[in-house]
């Protein structure tokens, strides 16, 4: 990068980062955005993809609960392939009278939504389980809401995607080291290349801190205090769609009550515990966690019980502290934009934190004002009516348009992940069309194209952008296959085997707190199929 200067440096590839960096760019802004690993590996890429309507937050945060609505009828629009209209479900069981949540709560949280502009509407429970035929039969009340499911990778990456269309430039893998403070004032900020391990200068009248849960570690760079509280959330992945409506759990927010469908599989989330700064960064879900979810998922949807559990996750939650509350669960999800200037006296560094993945471009709009307000600049925000790339006609009649012959299942699969981008991936001879994932259906042309336009450099950020080797085998048939293809996409064959071991430690570590049935089976095979003479370790 010869020239280092520009107008704006945005640290964090996450959701926040991602839509700063596309409203920065949008605006003319010439923009850096700066990734210590890949966009979504943090909080973005470890929840639950709850498109929320607002209807969870509606009787305890008003506010929150309208900025969930007013940006889930946004999303729907200009991120089209990232967003499924599930609709959701909210559930009384009869258990909920004793602790107070029985069906006049019911009254008072349907009151609350409709205050918050939310169309929920009180459905018996013999329409609630035609709508959803997997929901607890023991219901006795429950409320139709529009929540959605919203794809967290596909989102990150089509704002990265536009960001870089407008001119952005975009760092992976590359660590915010310090700041360059000049008279008081942030000018800059000093780069450490975690591959090359170089460290380098990058000017910017205006850098935002858009580091997530970090935020509070990058504040501190500056000798800036932000007491920030994290929230950890572990959450359970099923082996297929036992729901197509989101279900959550009609009563005060808790531990497991909402159940999310997208793509292949179904997700129950979350826990919510404070943990110390110092485990942001390595999370593993404990067997109690485990335990947990699973008793609490099959209140919403007793078939879980029988159901398959692929893996575990944790993120997470950048919330700003409140000392009252020690779980976590009563903080607000707004928006905190904090100018330092005002704030702490230190000029050119915004903070913009807090929110939810899904009022993201919200928190990016007001970022972005604050900046051009500090550039002296007055420029309109576009994105709430400019739609992503790849979210105009995705319908794979529609992009088929550049295959020959009838769609196969990996161009199907292509169409549903990259929209009306799905073009751009060449389909020309036949092996481009080979199936590499066969539980995602993810073809060689598709990886050659992650590669060349979407920043993937191993196999984690593949999987971020093509789902590989997320499906029921959890990488153990492909990832031989995939690492090879990748390797030979970046331009080293070499690399293959590194790459399958790194994937494979990652994959290996989610699958752990739920090793038992055919989660353990698949386990063993895995082991059978890659230890042998390979460095990987199965030590956990
Ligand atoms: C368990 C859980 C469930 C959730 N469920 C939902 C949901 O269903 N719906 C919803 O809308 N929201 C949900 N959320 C909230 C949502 O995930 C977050 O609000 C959102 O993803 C935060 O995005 P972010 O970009 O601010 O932070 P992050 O995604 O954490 O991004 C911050 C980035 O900064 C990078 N970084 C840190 N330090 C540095 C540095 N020094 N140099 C360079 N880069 C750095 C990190 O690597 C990271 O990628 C959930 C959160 C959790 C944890």
């Amino acid at each position: 990068m010869a020239n280092r200067e520009f107008d704006v440096i945005i640290i964090g590839g996450g959701i926040t980062g991602a839509g700063t960096a596309r409203d920065c760019a949008l605006r003319g802004l010439k923009t850096l955005l700066v990734e210590r690993d890949d966009i979504a590996s943090g909080a973005t890429g470890r929840n639950h993809g709850l498109l929320h309507s607002g209807a969870r937050y509606a009787v305890k945060d008003a506010e929150s609960a309208r900025e969930c609505i007013s940006e889930n009828k946004i999303l729907r629009k200009i991120a089209a392939n990232c967003v499924e209209d599930t609709g959701g479900l909210f559930i009384t069981l009869p258990e909920d009278e004793d602790s107070g949540y029985g069906l006049d709560y019911q009254k008072t949280f349907v009151e609350a939504c409709l205050d918050a502009g939310i169309q929920a509407r009180i459905i018996s429970p013999e329409e609630a389980l035609r709508m959803e035929p997997s929901v607890n039969p023991r219901l006795i009340g429950a409320v139709a809401v529009p929540d959605g499911s919203v794809d967290p990778f596909r989102l990150c990456s089509a704002n990265v995607v536009d960001a870089r269309m407008h001119g952005a430039e975009v760092l992976t893998y590359t660590f915010l080291d310090s700041f360059i403070i000049e008279n008081g004032a942030v000018t800059g900020v000093r780069l450490l290349d975690r591959r090359s391990g170089v460290v380098s200068e990058y000017r910017a009248a205006v850098t935002v801190n858009a580091a997530g849960i970090w935020g509070q570690a990058v504040a501190a760079k500056a000798g800036i205090s932000i007491g920030m509280y994290p929230a950890k959330g572990a959450l359970l992945v099923f082996g297929h769609r036992v729901n197509n409506v989101v279900i959550n759990r009609c009563r005060k927010s808790a531990d497991g009550d909402i159940l999310v469908p997208g793509d292949s599989v179904c997700v129950i989330g979350t826990t919510s515990t404070k943990i110390p700064f110092e485990e942001c960064d390595d999370m593993r879900v404990t067997p109690g966690e485990v335990r947990l979810l699973l008793r609490e998922g099959c209140s919403l949807c007793p078939s879980l019980s029988s159901t398959r559990i692929l893996r575990a996750y944790a993120g997470v939650r950048p919330l700003v502290a409140s000392d009252s509350d020690p779980t976590g669960r009563s903080i607000s999800r707004g928006i905190v934009c904090l100018d330092h200037e005002s704030r702490d006296g230190v000029k050119g560094l915004v903070t913009i934190t807090g929110g939810k993945l899904m009022t993201y471009r919200l928190m990016a709009e007001k970022a972005t004002d604050a900046v051009c307000r500090k550039l002296g600049l007055d420029r309109p925000c576009e994105t709430a009516v400019t739609p992503l790339p790849g979210s105009g006609d995705g319908r794979i009649e529609a992009v088929s348009r550049r295959f020959s012959g009838k769609p196969t299942a990996g161009q199907k699969a292509a169409a549903g992940r990259h929209g009306d981008l799905t073009g751009r991936i060449r389909f020309d001879s036949p092996d481009d069309g080979a199936l590499v994932c066969e539980c995602e259906n993810v073809t060689l042309a598709e990886i050659r194209y992650a590669v060349k336009e979407l920043g993937v450099t191993n196999l984690e950020d593949l999987r971020r952008r093509t789902r590989v080797g997320m499906g029921t085998c959890q990488g153990s048939f492909c990832i031989r296959k995939a690492a090879a293809a990748l390797a030979e996409a970046l331009g080293d064959p070499s690399l293959a085997d590194k790459l399958a071991a790194e994937y494979l430690e990652e994959r290996w570590k989610g699958m752990v707190p739920a090793g038992w049935g055919d989660t353990l089976r698949e386990m063993e095979f895995m082991q059978r199929v890659y230890k042998t003479g390979k460095p990987y370790s199965y030590d956990d």
